[in-house]
């Protein structure tokens, strides 16, 4: 069976001496890891991480220790009584001597499961305060049952003060409801669950930070960043998270693995943005942290890239305290040497282009984009992940020193594989060989037409003359989101394709071809409310896409809607015609918006992209609810394991992927948990 890699890569490493990859591949590989509530659980791998140098990976071994020694930073900081709440659910759910099996127990485990995916007691989402199922006096004899020992007593506290004290906040559903609350005409601060301030009100908040702001600065810093404000003794004060301030515990020990990891930088410019982070977290100075911003957004050479600290402000409500949160990575240089070459070849791409000649650019250029590979997740990017991100957040340092923008490759590939395994493609494909075709080349298939659209489609074609940009008015949103679509999916099916290395076979466009008919006569209907219009710009250009080709491909049967059973599938006839009816509207669509020819866009666009059939609506909808996916997904990590001969001298860094949800998290609670229960 063909594998996924591509056969130019990993020869050009095992010639420069590479180790031997025995990575997993994507057909082998078990996405999906657990489901419970809302939520599914899956894996990701870290391909090409047995590639990377000795160095490299002992590197990425202190960083990703670093990344889970926050952990608990990010509970505390989304309500008080999280770590208590974490602390007393783990103790009961691993020495819990009744019956296992129970419906109560099976509640409580679901509750704790819960709390993991949360990082506390609200929705990772929503930011709800979760209901348990379980009763409280169930709660109550489960705790009373444990040894006391165990649990996250106060001093001088029983077991049944305890939970006296942690069951309203539990199970009544009045206390603490919402984790950030955005209500206007509330005290957005007092109807906040967070930690981030205590015993102040929205209006004393506003009034502390207004009096530090100077309007007149063009370099502020990011005011209240990584600090608790309180009120102590009637006055105002920040509690700084640094060493020796609030979080000292868990902040030491991220110091202390940032260390390990300068020592091994890969080059000079490295070791300087981590010694920045560790002065960070020593002084909380935020001065120092807008000089370490500054050398982050700076180091573009590095193949490892990280974040760790105080970064995102989505928790307060006021935009201003910010999460815990890392993400350790490495430049995917395959993927990235894929949008390279795509870049290189712009001009190629223009010129062979179908469109008319006179609407043709003489001189293009491509955009090449920075694809990473995660290794671990941490804080607030832990278990719910991005799939990309654009950092730093200061204005003026974007302003003056631009910022990073990188999309997670091997994230994205999770989704799409775990999309395959649930049912969802099985239910909607025609055949077995849509499906094959779909495991064995979606993934690359998705992403190269992501980076023909992205690097290329946008930017190819030019206005006549005199054209108003703006000519096409509403229709002109998904008329330029239609073209770049139609760019990237024309040449998928062409042999500089294969030629160029960016995919393997002539096979491999025919999955993104079938996944694009599919999607955009059917599947995508999933997202529509029963009776409503498509008004979402890239639905209405794909439905345009979509129905164009099956409308003008009928006659010849290229697309067809076929019935079974009762059910309506795509299926693809002619895979080489359907290229033609690509080509011939990227024609089409082309010299729309070069001319400005607005009556031709609104009709094309309201004869194509705006209806719904009705009746494949509701058929739709109803195999979707039928199926029961989980509408959230979370990630469990791999384990990284520093391997050392006997004078301590490290030899090799291993990755499994072998540990469970539950696993995991009881394993964190007990390795990366060094804060007090309150802080
Ligand atoms: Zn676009």
């Amino acid at each position: 069976m063909k594998k996924l890699t591509f056969a130019f890569m990993t020869t050009a490493l095992m010639a420069c001496g590479g180790a031997k990859d025995n990575a997993p591949t994507i057909e082998d590989f078990n996405y999906q890891v657990d489901k419970f509530a809302d939520v599914e659980i899956l894996r990701y791998r870290v391909p090409d991480f047995e590639q990377l140098t000795l160095k490299q990976k002992e590197m990425i071994y202190y960083l990703t220790q670093a990344a889970l020694e926050g952990r608990d930073i990010l509970y505390d900081q989304n309500h008080k009584n999280n770590l208590t709440i974490r602390r007393t659910l783990e103790a009961v759910y691993e020495n819990y001597k009744g019956d296992r099996n129970s419906e109560e127990f099976a509640a409580l485990t679901t509750y704790l499961k819960q709390v993991w995916m949360g990082n506390g007691i609200h929705h990772h989402y929503s930011e709800e305060k979760f209901t348990p199922a379980f009763s409280k006096a169930f709660f109550e004899s489960a705790v009373a049952q444990t040894d006391a020992r165990l649990l996250p007593l106060l001093e001088n506290e029983t077991a049944a003060q305890l939970v006296a004290r942690i069951a309203p906040v539990i199970f009544d559903p009045t206390l603490y409801p919402k984790r950030t609350n955005q209500e206007p005409g509330m005290d957005l601060i007092l109807t906040s669950a967070n930690n981030y301030y205590e015993g102040v009100t929205q209006a004393e908040v506003e009034n502390f930070y207004a009096k530090m702001k100077d309007p007149n600065d063009n370099t502020p810093v990011s005011y209240g960043l990584n600090s608790k404000l309180v009120k102590e003794n009637g006055q105002l004060v920040e509690k700084t998270y640094k060493v020796g301030g609030m979080y000292s515990a868990a902040l030491e020990r991220i110091v202390g693995w940032l260390e390990k990891a300068a020592a091994v930088a890969e080059n000079d410019k490295q070791r300087e943005v981590i010694e920045k982070l560790i002065a960070f977290n020593r002084d909380g100075d935020l001065k120092t942290f807008d000089e370490y911003a500054i050398k982050w957004v700076q180091d573009v050479e590095s193949q490892i890239d990280f974040i760790n600290g105080f970064t995102e402000t989505y928790g307060d409500p006021l935009g201003m305290k910010a999460s815990w949160e890392s993400l350790i990575n490495f430049k995917n240089i395959e993927a990235t040497k894929r949008t390279q070459i795509i870049s290189d070849n712009a001009q190629w791409f223009e010129d062979h282009s179908p469109i008319s000649p006179e609407f043709k650019k003489e001189k293009v250029k491509g955009v090449s984009a920075k694809v990473i590979t995660a290794a671990m997740l941490g804080g607030d990017c832990y278990p719910s992940t991005p799939i990309g991100v654009n950092l730093p957040n200061s204005n003026w340092i974007r302003r003056d020193y631009g910022s990073k923008s990188v999309t997670i490759e091997n994230i994205t590939e999770a989704y799409d594989q775990a999309s395959l395994g649930s049912g969802f493609a099985e239910e909607f494909m025609w055949s077995q060989v849509e499906l094959d075709r779909a495991k064995q080349y979606g993934s690359l298939t998705n992403n190269l037409h992501t980076d023909l659209h992205e690097c290329l489609g946008h930017g190819s074609g030019k206005l006549l003359p005199g054209v108003d940009p703006d000519a096409l008015r509403a229709y002109g949103s998904p008329v330029e989101e239609a073209r770049a679509d139609l760019f990237g999916l024309y040449y998928m099916g062409d042999e500089k394709a294969v030629e160029l290395g960016l995919l393997p076979d002539a096979e491999a466009y025919k999955a993104a071809y079938y996944q694009y008919i599919m999607n955009g006569l059917m599947t995508q209907l999933t997202r529509i409310q029963p009776g409503k219009n498509i008004e979402q710009a890239h639905m209405r250009n794909r439905q345009l896409i979509a129905s164009w080709v099956y409308e003008k491909g009928k006659a010849d049967k290229v697309v067809e809607l076929k019935k079974r059973d009762g059910e309506t599938f795509v299926v693809v006839n002619d895979y080489e015609k359907l290229r033609g009816l690509f080509g011939e509207l990227l024609t089409e669509i082309q010299r729309i918006k070069s001319t400005g020819d607005y009556e031709a866009a609104k009709t094309m666009v309201e004869t194509y992209a705006v209806k719904v059939n009705q009746e494949i609506h509701t058929e739709v909808l109803d195999r979707y609810k039928k199926l029961n996916l989980a509408p959230y997904r979370g990630f469990v990590n791999p384990v990284y394991t520093l391997v050392t001969d006997k004078n301590g001298k490290v030899t090799d860094v291993k990755i499994s992927y072998d540990e469970n949800f539950v696993d995991q998290h009881l394993r964190y609670s007990k390795e990366y948990s060094v804060l007090p229960n309150y802080n």
